[in-house]
């Protein structure tokens, strides 16, 4: 009798420890879960799902169309491995009319971009994903990004919409710098380019790198105090920006880690507070009849 409580009691605790372990196999990926397990990956992410932005962009003469595809999806498979959340499948509807003039370039139109974004928000919404951060991996999305959030309060939703900040981080800023030999950059530059080596070194051709020109051709400068479409273009006509043959593969990793970590951070932080959900409630409610809001 002792013998078989004993047991029951190893079975119960070998549950107890073996249940998270076998709930976080399930796959973050959201085009990789059955419909079963979805349910329970909802529930295991409390509802959090990251939504990588990338684009399909000429990355310099020597970077895939896809790069900021790449790397936008291995921060944040690489944060969701550590904190479980779902991850979005790849999505390319962004904003790139900049790079209209080079070849593989798909620029939707902008009112396509915007219902694209908010359709698929409200549609994982409706599966029970109402904590969404958005992963961008395009500077091109940037300021699109800022203003779709913001235009989210324009009327009333049932989930939060999070645009993912990577802040400056005094160590890593310091070993970064120890390892970028350029100065320069911003598009398929040293960074990005060390990044696709430690992501995908197979699509980068190195030999490639310095065919271009990524110097910052100035074609404005006669013109300053402005903000015009084509400050792009005018600067960067190669859609690249920076020099990439000093690039390695050390200097990547450390990118994508660093980036991944601050994800984990604000993915712990975001299943735990309800905080912008409520401050929206709060608004949402004020914002339906002004004349109520205290003076
Ligand atoms: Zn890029």
């Amino acid at each position: 009798m002792k013998n078989t409580f004993t047991i029951l009691l190893l079975i119960c605790a070998f549950q107890l420890f073996a249940q998270p372990d076998s709930a976080t196999k399930l796959p973050c990926s959201y085009d990789e879960l059955t419909a079963p397990d979805f349910v329970k990956a909802v529930d295991l992410s409390s509802g959090v799902c990251l939504l990588p932005m990338g684009v399909l962009e000429k990355h310099g003469p020597h970077l895939p169309l896809g790069t900021d595809i790449f790397e936008c999806r291995k921060v944040a498979t690489t944060a969701a491995s550590q904190e479980y959340c779902i991850v979005f499948p790849t999505y390319y509807t962004s904003q790139i009319n900049e790079a209209r003039h080079q070849p593989g370039t798909i620029a939707y139109s902008p009112e396509l971009l915007w219902k694209m974004l908010q359709e698929t928000c409200d549609e994982l919404s409706r599966n029970g994903l109402k904590k969404i951060i958005i992963v961008n991996g395009h500077g091109g999305n940037n300021d699109f990004l800022r203003y779709f959030c913001m235009s989210q309060l324009h009327a009333q939703k049932d989930y939060v919409l999070i645009f993912f900040q990577p802040g400056e981080n005094a160590d890593v800023a310091k070993k970064v710098k120890a390892l970028r030999q350029t100065t320069t950059g911003g598009h398929a530059d040293e960074e990005e380019t060390s990044m696709m080596r430690y992501i995908r070194p197979d699509l980068v051709k190195m030999e490639q790198a310095g065919s271009q020109s990524g110097k910052n051709q100035a074609r404005l400068a006669e013109l300053p105090g402005q903000y015009t479409g084509i400050w792009w273009y005018a600067q960067y006509p190669n859609h690249y920006a920076g020099d990439a043959t000093k690039s390695s593969v050390e200097l990547g990793k450390l990118l994508v880690d660093s980036e991944a970590d601050q994800l984990v951070e604000l993915i712990k932080k975001v299943k735990q507070s309800n905080k912008i959900e409520e401050l929206q409630n709060q608004f949402y409610e004020g914002a339906s009849n002004p004349l109520k809001t205290k003076q």
